[in-house]
């Protein structure tokens, strides 16, 4: 069986796999990306609703809180940079009873908290630039937008590429060990169905779905895990085909499980609702 040596292997090429490969890519000399799918970003990172978000809801002094501020200047500034497509269009969350409203305050004083002082109420204004809303009071964030986010990833692949960093589509990850300060993953490349070996001091686990899975293999083999439990929430999107137009992001309060069904418009104007969120057993 053939076998490879690496200084460091990013698993995954979502979203998450692509930025830190064309980060570590400014670093590591024999970097690879592996990717079990024949594209990059065909799963989460290419179905969802390709908001920017604004940093609102994570709570105070959380690193989340803290990198989607941080994220959301340097994401406006990456795409401004390469012309990608983009709009800050802004976006309203609503409250559709009296009892609701109170949320909507202390949504604005969360952010106004984290840092994010762009918050306004603006009901009045909504109701007239669309009568066709039912609900009782809103928020603005004038900083949320929607863009380009397949370009955006190409945009992130070729980047690393061009600091020469490999990226393997088509090889998935069957297993892995942990051997004298090294990991071993076994890759399988599906285009012939050949295995070989690849071996690395630095493995970073960006495998979305199946990141617990990995992570579950390895710390099985260290023996250092943490127990994680696996939980799926799936999601739909519809498409909005009536006479009605908006031009900005409509969002309601959040829930446990998601920040709620919204309207989202892309960047050709297509009108969706989603997601809806309800558990499943496996992915599909
Ligand atoms: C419905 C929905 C809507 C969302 N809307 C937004 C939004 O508007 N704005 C926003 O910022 N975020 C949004 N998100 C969150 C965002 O989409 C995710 O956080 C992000 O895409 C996760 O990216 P990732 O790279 O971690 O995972 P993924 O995109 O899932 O990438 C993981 C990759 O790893 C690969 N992989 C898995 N196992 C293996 C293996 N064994 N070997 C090789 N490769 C493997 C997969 O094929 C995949 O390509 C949304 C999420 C959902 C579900």
């Amino acid at each position: 069986m053939e076998k490879v040596s690496t200084d460091c292997i990013v698993l995954g090429g979502g979203v998450s796999g692509l930025s830190i490969s064309r980060k570590l890519g400014k670093s590591f000399k024999n970097i690879f990306l592996i990717e079990k799918n024949n594209f990059i970003a065909e799963e989460s990172s290419s179905r969802n609703s390709e908001v920017i978000h604004a940093g609102i809801y994570y709570d105070k002094n959380s690193l989340k809180s803290e990198l989607c501020l941080k994220g959301k200047e340097l994401l406006y500034r990456y795409l401004r940079k390469k012309n990608i497509q983009f709009s800050q269009c802004g976006k309203f969350i609503l409250s559709t009873s009296k009892d609701e409203s109170h949320f909507l305050e202390e949504i604005l004083n969360n952010a106004t908290e984290c840092g994010l002082n762009d918050l306004s109420f603006k009901s009045e204004y909504l109701r007239k630039l669309y009568p066709f809303l039912n609900f009782d009071q809103a928020i603005f964030s004038p900083s949320s937008g929607i863009f380009d986010s397949h370009s955006y990833l190409n945009c992130l692949k070729s980047d690393f590429e061009q600091e020469g960093g490999h990226v393997l589509l088509n090889n998935q990850c069957m297993a892995i060990n942990y051997e004298s300060n090294s990991i071993e993953l076994l890759i399988k490349d599906k285009s012939n169905e050949e295995e070989f070996l690849i071996y690395t001091k630095l493995l970073i686990n960006c495998a979305g779905l199946e990141s617990l899975d990995i992570y579950k293999q390895l710390s099985d083999e260290m023996g250092d895990g943490k127990s994680f439990k696996k939980r799926y929430v799936k999601g739909d999107y519809f498409i909005y085909r009536g006479k009605e137009k908006i031009e900005h992001l409509i969002y309601p309060i959040p829930n446990k499980e998601s920040l709620g069904i919204h309207v989202t418009q892309d960047l050709t104007g297509t009108i969706k609702f989603g997601p809806n969120a309800y558990p499943v057993n496996n992915i599909d």
